[in-house]
């Protein structure tokens, strides 16, 4: 098999086809995900995200063009089941992704839909729960735990299924700074230690700065494709896409004007520090 995990080649994908009502959601989209790598995809409300994500998957079908998964083609129904084990998703609402009254059932629930022997769940169930840090809540109910909380239960539901790729429809997007944090630092350790291939759908710059690689949607097309140094120092073209940089990026983008010996790619607080007091 390749480097490459998902291809997305032409994919083009309109909603309400032959209606008056059509909409171009996604227009040619060519990206490969590559085996490891953590790739963030930007972009403002509507700009084709989650009709994106849902190719990856098989939960939508291009209406033009084709999208693989592990070279398997997404309209092959023979193989969905193969496609969604090695492509979980993460979306943004925790509460819709919980079903069981504990935490150990919920995180159960996708193996045992793919006929898993108990004994062989019950260790997925407890290293899932431990790569997401949430092991102590083994037996809690998944409602009284905070948004950060059961967006990690889910997220071990997902591993517990042992993807090769998970992807995350701004899973941030409802929960509060702190939970933010505890779920971005469990993605990334996903992606580290795991080798989990990661496609992390946001809106939030600062989750964007740590990625391998980044993508910007636009009207259903990608706008800007690259390093995050790369597209975070397109300061006015993203303010075209209506999307802000970092502030310490901006930041450095005027003092640069002012000072060329600062850099303008700065994308951490650490970098501009450690640029200020040399
Ligand atoms: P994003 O996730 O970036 O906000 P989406 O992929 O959800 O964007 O939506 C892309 C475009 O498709 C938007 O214009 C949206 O209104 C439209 N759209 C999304 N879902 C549907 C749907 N089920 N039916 C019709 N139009 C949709
Ligand atoms: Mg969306």
């Amino acid at each position: 098999m390749g480097d490459w995990l998902i291809r997305f080649e032409n994919t083009s994908y309109t909603y309400g086809q032959d209606t008056e009502r059509s909409l171009d959601a996604l227009i040619n989209i060519n990206l490969k995900v590559k085996r490891g790598e953590f790739l963030a995809v930007l972009g403002h409300n509507g700009s084709g995200k989650s009709t994106l994500a849902k190719h990856a998957n098989a939960l939508i079908l291009p209406t033009s063009g084709k999208v693989f998964v592990n070279d398997i083609d997404t309209t092959d129904t023979e193989k969905i089941w193969a496609i969604r084990q090695s492509v979980g998703m993460v979306f943004q609402n925790p509460d819709n992704q919980l079903v069981a009254t504990t935490v150990e059932e919920d995180v159960a629930f996708g193996p045992e839909n793919l006929g898993i022997p108990s004994k062989e769940i019950h260790k997925r169930v407890t290293e899932a729960l431990e790569a997401v840090g949430m092991e102590e809540y083994r037996f809690h109910p998944p409602h009284q735990l905070s948004g950060g909380q059961k967006q990690r239960v889910a997220i071990a539901g997902m591993i517990a299924m042992k993807p090769e790729c998970i992807v995350f429809d701004e899973p941030t997007a409802m929960l509060d700074p702190a939970g933010r944090l505890e779920v971005m630092n469990t993605i990334k350790r996903l992606n580290k230690d795991e080798g989990i291939t990661i496609l992390h759908i946001t809106h939030f710059m600062d989750e964007v700065i740590d990625a391998d690689r980044v993508v910007v949607m636009d009207s259903g097309e990608i706008a800007l494709e690259g390093t995050p140094k790369e597209v975070f120092t397109q300061i006015d073209k993203l303010h075209s896409l209506h999307l802000d940089v970092p502030q310490v990026t901006a930041l450095a983008h005027r003092l640069h004007q002012k000072n060329p010996n600062i850099p303008q790619n700065i994308l951490t607080v650490d970098e501009m520090v450690s640029y200020i007091c040399r």
